[in-house]
């Protein structure tokens, strides 16, 4: 069957509850998006491709109620959709479409108003889109809580609204109403912290854990559920791939501890998963809504 963005998903922890916001989906030439990746490698991974052969990632947020707080996990691409292009060679690379985002968290009865932090997993444009107008930010009681590498990082000479990139505008809202958070911190009650540098230099992920309940929010070190089982992947725009390589083998074994899940928010079809322990490789499990 032909991969497709995830629509909405729940997901309880324990006492957390976990849902997938959709905001709507990236579909890219895989080849292009892995270099080096062989045309073998996709024709035995179709069920992350679209029926035209593209690479299907969903776009969106997670929102995280636990102990009385709400909070979302990144912030999607925003009310926008755009061609994308290699940025090797400049070559078009498919298409990104946002814009579903709040209607997303109206669905499911909770108002902009309500949440009160944002945690990011990194600052590239398909998870801050969702910031706002300067002075009128979208969620307006929100701080953002992220990592002081993500934001040395992009303060860098020339580096804002290139590719990926966030645009000045972006990190400046960042910045202004940010909280530095690092590895091991837990920020909110079930919530701990997990730095997982290479994809961006101050990548985060985040652990779920209530009752015998733990899930790992994995934000972009892992895009798709390819990356783990194919070891030798780097995606495009992972700004240290070998860092970025070494991560997801720690992750790996994050995930194989019992009674884990995955929470993918790029994984297509459904962004809730199981890594299974296999003969020499593990294998996943996905349940479709
Ligand atoms: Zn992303």
């Amino acid at each position: 069957m032909p991969a497709r963005p995830s629509g909405p998903g729940r997901l309880d922890v324990g006492d957390i509850a976990v849902d997938f916001l959709p905001d709507g989906a990236i579909r890219h030439d895989p080849a292009a998006s892995y270099p080096g990746s062989s045309h073998a490698l996709w024709a035995s991974s179709a069920e992350y491709l679209d029926e035209d052969g593209r690479l299907v990632m969903s776009l969106g947020a997670l929102l995280v109620r636990t102990g009385g707080h709400t909070v979302l996990v990144d912030l999607g691409w925003g009310p926008s959709s755009t061609d994308l292009v290699d940025p090797a060679t400049g070559a078009p690379n498919g298409r990104i479409e946002g814009g579903q985002l709040l209607d997303s968290l109206a669905a499911i009865g909770v108002a902009p108003a309500e949440v009160e932090a944002v945690l990011f997993s990194h600052l590239h444009r398909d998870h801050v889109g969702w910031l706002g107008d300067p002075g009128h930010p979208t969620f307006p009681s929100a701080t953002y809580l992220v990592a002081d590498a993500e934001l040395d990082h992009w303060r860098g000479a020339g580096r804002t609204g290139i590719g990926p990139a966030p645009t000045a505008e972006q990190l400046a809202a960042v910045e202004g109403r940010g909280h530095a958070v690092a590895d091991g911190d837990t920020p909110f009650p079930g919530i701990s912290v997990l730095a997982t540098p290479g994809h961006t230099p101050g990548h985060l992920s985040f652990v779920l854990s209530s009752g015998d309940g733990r899930a790992v929010v994995l934000g972009d070190a892992v895009h798709c559920p390819v990356e783990i089982t194919e070891p030798e992947l780097a995606f495009v725009v992972d700004v240290d791939p070998a860092l970025a390589q070494r991560t997801r083998r720690h992750l790996e074994q994050e995930l194989l501890r019992p009674g884990t899940i995955a929470a993918g928010p790029h994984f297509p079809d459904v962004v809730f998963g199981r890594l299974l322990p296999g003969n020499g490789r593990p294998s996943w499990s996905f349940t479709r809504p």
